[in-house]
């Protein structure tokens, strides 16, 4: 067993004399930001693997949330998820818009669609929902309600790098999409982000947006704010997608024995993704249903005497946070179901360097062998 605390996620570090040629050619180019020549491979690189033609990379997922709704030029109120990372939620109250808290499905635990129509006013102006642990929302669902009320849909696809449907990326879905590069993530640059754009203009405008709204030397065209990739992120980027399918086929084995042997283990679930869907296995959630001997944060709480950081991925919703609780949307009473997760999930540990003996302590004191 490795002498690393076990967390729910480690990044996968190339070894780094990989690493070195990338500095020694930044270093000769001289060329440290402002879409230097990695942040122009990496751009291309990127769109390939992930089969979209447009995309603008950013210096972290939250300044790409924020950009996406300026670029949208949206306002009043958007229909958000209450049980995701905070940053959703964050990037509208900073750009002055109301959140709107809808309920999610308890199979998918994304956004409902059902609750999403029931929370529509004459100031929603957007939807902003999330492809929570990389499951793809109903992105037809979704659609077909922006669509009969007027309204955008920018997907935070955080958590979706590399997830599939038959068509390709989900991130082509909504008006734009959101990634993160986080270092939690599957895919990372340290810190980093980007937006899917549909075409090659709505790019030029976020492109000109997270560059101070320069068009050229002496031509502000627009307020922007600076939300630029640096060399040294786009590098380690394309570095790391030369080993990225290698991480996710190893996640997706743990993924298999977590599943195997938590199956007969009673009160506990393990969701499942619908056919279909290519996964990248950045999360294993389990939810500890009543039937289980304890509560998910006795179980939290047993594992983290061991040395296991398993998350309560999300926990508390962002519903619950001072600066949100007041909304109206975000009475409990009205998100029954969200509540209802957050009491139960627990996400394990997940990652390339999980070894077998750490994964079979965590599944030991889960099945009440440990
Ligand atoms: C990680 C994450 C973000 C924020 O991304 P950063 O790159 O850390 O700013 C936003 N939304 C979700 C759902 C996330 O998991």
């Amino acid at each position: 067993m490795s002498d690393r605390p076990i967390t729910v996620t480690q990044p996968f570090l190339p070894p780094l004399e990989e690493f070195v040629p990338y500095l020694e050619e930044i270093w000769k180019a001289r060329r440290l930001t402002n879409a230097g020549p990695f942040h122009q491979r990496l751009e291309v690189a990127l769109a390939e693997y992930l089969g979209v033609e447009h995309i603008a990379l950013f210096a972290n997922g939250t300044l790409a949330l924020v950009t996406a709704l300026k670029s949208l030029a949206l306002s009043g109120e958007i229909i958000t998820t209450p049980f995701s990372f905070v940053a959703t939620t964050h990037a509208l109250w900073w750009s002055g818009i109301t959140p709107v808290f809808a309920d999610i499905d308890p199979k998918s635990l994304n956004l409902d669609p059902r609750a999403i129509e029931a929370t529509i006013t004459s100031r929603t102006t957007a939807i902003l929902p999330v492809h929570v642990y990389g499951r793809p929302c109903d992105v037809g669902a979704i659609q077909r309600i922006a669509d009969a009320h007027g309204l955008k849909v920018i997907y935070d696809a955080a958590h979706a790098f590399a997830v599939r449907d038959s068509g390709g990326s989900v991130t082509r879905y909504g008006d734009l999409s959101v990634l993160s590069f986080h270092a939690t993530k599957v895919f990372t640059t340290f810190e980093g982000g980007a937006i899917v754009c549909p075409d090659a203009k709505t790019k030029q405008h976020i492109d000109l947006l997270k560059n101070f709204g320069f068009a050229d030397e002496v031509t502000v065209r627009t307020v922007g704010i600076n939300g630029k990739m640096n060399e040294l992120q786009a590098a380690f980027g394309l570095l790391q997608l030369r080993y990225v399918d290698a991480t996710i086929r190893r996640r997706q084995e743990i993924d298999t024995l977590y599943r195997r042997a938590l199956e007969s283990v009673a009160g506990i679930d393990c969701p499942l993704l619908p056919p279909g869907i290519t996964w990248n296995h950045a999360y294993f959630p389990i939810l500890v249903q009543p039937g289980y001997p304890l509560s998910r944060d006795e179980l939290y709480h047993r594992l983290r005497e061991v040395g296991i950081h398993a998350r309560r991925y999300f926990y508390p919703l962002i519903s619950e946070f001072p600066m949100y609780r007041n909304l109206s949307s975000a009475a409990p009473a009205s998100l029954p179901i969200a509540h209802n997760v957050a009491k139960r999930v627990l996400c394990l540990p997940i990652y390339p360097a999980l070894d077998l003996e750490e994964m079979d302590k965590i599944i030991d004191i889960i099945s009440g062998i440990g």
